[in-house]
């Protein structure tokens, strides 16, 4: 079928983004057009700010539009213990079980030798200059619990072997093989309250 080559590269765009088949692209391409033009551009404003205006927080890695961010400003917070998550989503899934009230570390990442990420992918150095900070006691290791979460986690404990901090990882009352964003926040509560130490 042929569209006019603005509504094909609209239609071509939506199909990069992941989940969207050809079908549901153009079925939002044609949605876009109908919209209102004022609605349009904040959309298309939208976009542009989350990449102009978010960057990652000099401290946790995570994604934030001040530095550091709100989380790593918070005086309230604990900081004998670091919460190591994969991504800003997982910070998220985190925060909404309001059972943590310690710091974050968000790797942007998990270690896939299948996808070629390896250790100097993801935010390792970061989380390696905040143990030197004697206050941090205990790292919580809460990637997700598939084959590149346990990997990561693996890794993780034997890098800071050296360090004087206590490694534990969440419990498995998650599912296997699942993504800690997915998990109600029962669930993740369960897992974060029945951490065990590594080692
Ligand atoms: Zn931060």
């Amino acid at each position: 079928m042929y569209y006019p080559e603005p509504l094909a590269k609209l239609i071509d765009a939506f199909t990069r983004l992941p989940g969207i088949g050809p079908k549901t692209a153009a079925r939002l391409a044609f949605h876009v057009l109908n919209m209102k033009e004022d609605e349009v551009i904040d959309f298309a404003k939208a976009l542009v700010s989350v990449k102009r205006n978010l960057h990652y927080c000099s401290v946790c890695c995570n994604i934030t539009d001040t530095d550091p961010c709100r989380i790593c400003q918070d005086k309230t917070r604990d900081a004998s213990v670091i919460c190591v998550v994969q991504d800003s989503k997982d910070l998220v899934a985190m925060e909404r079980t309001k059972e943590f009230n310690g710091f974050y570390h968000v790797l942007q990442g998990a270690i896939s030798p299948m996808e070629g990420v390896g250790p100097d992918d993801i935010r390792l150095k970061e989380l390696l200059t905040r143990l030197s900070d004697e206050r941090v006691q205990e790292l919580i290791l809460a990637t997700n619990p598939n084959i590149e979460g346990e990997a990561t986690a693996m890794y993780i404990s034997r890098l800071v072997r050296p360090f004087e901090v206590k490694v534990t990882r969440i419990a498995h009352g998650l599912p296997v093989g699942g993504d800690l964003e997915y998990a109600d926040e029962v669930t993740l509560s369960k897992a974060l309250e029945g951490r065990r130490e590594l080692f």
